[in-house]
């Protein structure tokens, strides 16, 4: 038996045909047979001209990707390139192909990436995930001019061909993609007004930083925050784009003056954050010493303390500001950013209250601090739970008659007995309390004259201080009427004491709502409480609605000591020549009574008297007959 095959044609019909012809020889018994295969192989030239139409489709669309589309086998050698080579590294296909991939990108990343691509010819897409592996890679280009560029490498499965596996990679240029994240992040940690870092941003570096501390021994950082004085009023008073440009000018001042010159501490720009409206933070990573952060504080006082002229607003030149500086040292004031910060805000806190300083935290802040956070809680609920009183100040006159009495508000504390008022009106003011305790304040001292004029006291007045923050509010004017309406009390018997520094915080403000005050409560009369701390000048004060001036205890009581009896004097005949009554607090003494009725003084007021009393004891003495009729007889 034997076999044999090949091909031939065959013609059939008149047309020829492919054929393949295999042919069988045998023995049947002694017959030789012999049997001939045809098999009609026409089919097989449409499937090559198939197969090489498919070919170019394949060439085509790549031609057509705007992505570099390379195919590489096991040693990374580039088998494949289409055009797009050019655009995106600068090389002809025929540069690249039969290179090593490496040749299209940095090296030094490049190389970190070998050994991840090999893996790719082994482990297949559905697998990849498993082993680890993401299906596009970021690496950086190096283009045929040197130039690195930012791309990102799909890859596909790879495929066995002949003895070789070859990957198919889609290389795409993502350096736009790149620039638009590099910019949405730097929107993100950036303030849009001075560019600085934000407050993000500084967290973010805060946390570097103290890590970088905590790995290493016997090293300073310094933190150090900002709050601008007197940068609120600048923006109420002159406009939010005046504000803004002075901001601009105080961080562009804050980078200058870090930034340059032969300090012992050059700060970088980075380091540099706004926090908030007019609040600024500094770090400092590296200090050799904490007396470092002093030295770059007080350049940063003396920067922003220069007088601000702003361009394009030729009226506007000179505006002063200052700045307070709060400064937590690490790691002693703190080894996490809540409490370094914490800590340095309650510093700056501190500073502020000199103004334009600078003021290291310590530890006494804090329980300062704490005291003080304890008596705001308390203070809240203090109105509702009738723990504040009022106690009165006899107010006399020059026959010795008691003419008033100024009621003066004490916080019966459940654990710490009565705190007098500078222990917590500040924070009152500060925490907006002093709105309804002001109300009320008013209102039982109206309550307690009432009872007083029922008795027979029907020509005393009582005396109130109102807070700045009572007299900014809207409707002053109307919330003072109703309280009087309520209680029946005639405006005329009334006294607003108002101390001359809320008055001359904004002069203008006050003076319109004074005589909002007293258009609305015809009648009502104003005093200038603690005149001679403030400062005055005297073309306003003839310009104040007001009747009373009150001579500021710190004169009266030390009378004998240096101008004090000058001023006061002063006071008294200014008081006079502009027909306004003048009352002098804290006389403890006969002879600074004597003294003052002298100089024309017309009410007298302090400890010589009488200290505060409550209720029942003014009452009381009140039942006596001018009790004080030989205090104040000129001597
Ligand atoms: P002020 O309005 O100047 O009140 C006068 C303060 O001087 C009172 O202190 C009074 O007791 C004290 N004083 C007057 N004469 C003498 C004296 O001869 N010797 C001594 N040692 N002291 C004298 P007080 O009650 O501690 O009040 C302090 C400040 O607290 C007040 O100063 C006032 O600014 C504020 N204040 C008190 N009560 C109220 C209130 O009801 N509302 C508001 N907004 N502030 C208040
Ligand atoms: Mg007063
Ligand atoms: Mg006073």
């Amino acid at each position: 038996k034997a076999e044999a095959a090949g091909t031939g044609t065959a013609h059939s019909g008149g047309f020829e045909i492919p054929l393949d012809m295999g042919f069988l020889y045998g023995e049947t018994g002694d017959e030789p047979e012999f049997s001939v295969e045809f098999r009609d192989i026409s089919y097989r030239g449409s499937l090559e001209q198939e197969l090489s139409a498919l070919r170019e489709n394949y060439v085509l669309l790549a031609e057509t990707a705007t992505d570099v589309i390379l195919q590489i086998d096991g040693s990374l050698e580039i088998l494949f390139a289409n055009s797009a080579v050019i655009r995106i590294f600068g090389y002809e296909r025929e540069e690249v192909e039969r290179q090593h991939l490496g040749s299209l990108f940095a090296p030094g990343p490049f190389s970190q990436y070998e050994e991840i691509l090999k893996r790719y010819f082994v482990i297949d897409d559905a697998d990849r995930k498993e082993s680890g592996l993401l299906s596009t890679l970021e690496i950086l280009g190096q283009r045929k001019d040197g130039e690195f560029i930012p791309l990102e490498i799909s890859l596909g499965n790879s495929r066995g061909i002949g003895d070789n596996r070859i990957l198919t990679c889609i290389v795409r240029d993502i350096s736009l993609r790149k620039k638009a994240e590099r910019r949405l992040k730097y929107l993100a940690y950036h303030d849009k007004l001075t560019s600085l870092g934000n407050r993000d941003r500084f967290h973010e570096t805060l946390n570097r930083v103290l890590e970088g501390i905590s790995n290493g021994e016997g090293r300073y950082a310094a933190l150090l925050y900002l709050d601008l004085d007197g940068f609120k009023k600048v923006n109420d008073s002159m406009g939010h784009e005046i504000g803004d440009v002075i901001l601009k000018a105080c961080a562009g001042r804050l980078s200058n003056c870090l930034r340059e010159g032969d300090q012992v501490y050059r700060i970088q720009l980075e380091d540099i954050f706004r926090v908030g409206g007019d609040e600024f933070t500094i770090l400092l990573p590296v200090i050799n010493d904490p007396e470092d952060a002093a030295i770059v504080a007080n350049r940063v006082i003396g920067s922003i303390t220069q007088p601000f002229s702003i361009d394009g607003w030729g009226s506007i030149s000179n505006v002063s500001l200052g700045v307070s500086i709060g400064i937590a040292v690490v790691p002693k004031d703190g080894e996490d950013g809540t409490t370094l910060l914490r800590n340095a805000d309650t510093a700056m806190y501190r500073a502020k209250e000199r103004g334009n300083s600078f003021r290291f935290f310590t530890e006494d802040m804090n329980s300062k601090a704490i005291e003080r956070v304890m008596i705001e809680e308390g203070l809240r609920g203090a109105l509702s739970k009738e723990e504040l009183t009022l106690v009165y100040h006899p107010i006399v006159d020059e026959r010795g008659d008691i003419n008033s009495f100024e009621a003066l508000v004490r916080w019966n504390h459940p654990e710490r007995g009565l705190i007098s008022p500078d222990g917590f009106i500040q924070i009152a003011e500060d925490t907006g309390l002093i709105i309804p305790m002001g109300k009320w304040i008013l209102m039982t001292a109206c309550r307690h004259l009432k009872m007083l004029h029922e008795r027979g006291f029907g020509s005393l007045q009582v005396s109130v201080n109102v807070s700045p923050m009572q007299l900014q509010e809207e409707n002053m004017g109307e919330t003072v009427r109703g309280i009087l309406e309520k209680e029946e009390i005639s405006p005329s018997s009334v006294i607003l004491e108002l101390t001359e520094t809320a008055i001359m915080n904004n002069p203008d403000m006050a003076i319109a709502k004074m005589e909002d005050i007293k258009r609305i409560n015809q009648g009502i009369r104003i005093a200038i409480d603690d005149f001679g701390t403030g400062y005055s000048s005297l073309s306003y004060l003839s310009l104040f609605p007001v009747d009373h001036l009150k001579v500021d205890k710190s004169f009266v009581m030390n009378l004998d000591r240096g101008n004090n009896s000058k001023i006061t004097r002063t006071i008294i005949s200014l008081g006079q020549n502009l027909g306004l009554k003048v009352v002098a607090e804290g006389v403890e003494t006969a002879e600074q009574a004597g003294f003052l009725r002298d100089k024309g003084c017309h009410y007298f007021q302090g400890n010589l008297f009488s200290v505060p009393l409550r209720f029942e004891a003014l009452e009381e003495l009140l039942s006596r007959e001018s009790p004080y009729a030989g205090e104040i007889n000129p001597r």
